[in-house]
């Protein structure tokens, strides 16, 4: 993700702000110009960008924004509609009279829009079930039933993504983490894998590609629900690490993609973060791959060249606060291609700006 600054003070703010910590300005992310700007207000609904003399055009604010607080995003103030682009997706929500139901709801909707960050800086096409009613993308965020009965499975089907309330309570998600032996399990990286399965079926399934597909990843004709069996069944002896991102990634070529696509959305996002912050490293193992600033061209061998090294850093870094690795995997070189692959695929349905 690039970084931003409040326009008024021009203090560091974070994507997630929807107050500038110095000049208390009133924040929003604008997706129509991909950045994060800062307020003021026209009249009763309306606002404009703070620019120096000026007059920025009017801007009203997502009504989850207004009324909920779960949403820091803006819309231009002719659009007809009251959400934004991402509350939009959001189909089914929990039952908000529930204990936790509230705050839960917020940590999906900050996860889902870190998602939608990255689908549209790499311009990957967005469709919602209004544009597209049989196969648009939406979300439901559904709960478990209070008897116990019928646990809510995160998963994709047909552009619908469930993902489980559950996951968004950290204790439990962490639960979920150790019982599965996963060294890595986040809100985030479940929007990532899910939004994997949605763009399988845009982009590879009945696509040119899917024989590249199948050569890579493996027949996703083989039976899935007894792959699935099989891969729960099964003493992990580390086999997998030759040709998988994850044990999971093992199961099944439809999850060997998922698990893939969230790697590269991981990765892209993280290295023009780095970029963004001017990060530069000292010692790589690459001539080059250590200056994380340089522009990346579209290039996937510049993509992993410097991805590697700063894997490497921020490992160490979390090492030296007593916290996990931020990135506790080892790519293999078949691993490789399959991101190859995956960046092959994005850079092809790079479509609409
Ligand atoms: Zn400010
Ligand atoms: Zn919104
Ligand atoms: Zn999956």
């Amino acid at each position: 993700m690039k970084i931003f600054r409040c326009d008024h003070c021009g203090q560091l703010i974070f994507f997630e702000n929807s107050v500038c910590t110095r000049c208390g300005r009133t924040l929003a992310f604008l997706p129509d110009r991909r950045r994060m700007a800062a307020l003021e207000p026209l009249d009763e609904l309306r606002w404009r960008v703070v620019t120096r003399g000026g007059r920025g055009a009017p801007y009203r604010l997502c009504r989850n924004y207004r009324t909920a607080n779960v949403c820091n995003w803006a819309i231009p103030a002719h659009e007809a509609h009251e959400l934004c682009p991402s509350c939009r997706l959001t189909r089914t929500l929990p039952d908000l009279s529930v204990d936790g139901h509230a705050q839960a709801w917020y940590r999906l909707e900050v996860a889902k829009r870190r998602l939608l960050y990255s689908l549209i800086e790499l311009r990957l096409p967005i469709h919602s079930r209004d544009e597209d009613p049989q196969r648009g993308l939406a979300f439901d965020f559904l709960a478990d039933a209070p008897s116990g009965e019928g646990a809510v499975m995160t998963g994709h089907a047909g552009g619908v993504i469930t993902i489980s309330v559950a996951e968004a309570d950290d204790a439990e998600r962490e639960k979920r983490r150790v019982a599965l032996h996963e060294p890595y399990r986040t809100l985030l990286g479940h929007f990532r894998h899910e939004s994997g399965h949605y763009y399988w079926e845009r982009l590879i399934a009945g696509s040119a590609r899917l024989d590249a597909f199948r050569e890579r990843f493996g027949d996703e004709r083989a039976d899935y629900a007894q792959a699935l069996q099989q891969h729960y069944d099964r003493a992990d002896d580390g086999g997998w690490r030759d040709a998988y991102v994850s044990q999971y990634a093992g199961s099944h070529p439809w999850e060997d993609w998922a698990e893939t696509w969230a790697h590269y959305l991981h990765i892209s996002d993280t290295l023009q973060t780095a970029a963004a912050c001017g990060l530069s490293l000292r010692d790589a193992p690459l001539p080059g791959a250590a200056d994380l600033t340089r522009p990346l061209r579209g290039s996937f061998d510049a993509l992993i060249e410097r991805w590697l090294p700063l894997t490497f850093a921020m490992n160490n870094l979390n090492r030296g606060l007593g916290l996990a690795d931020a990135y506790p995997f080892v790519l293999s070189p078949t691993a490789i291609a399959k991101l190859r692959f995956v960046h092959d695929t994005i850079q092809g349905a790079g479509s609409t700006p």
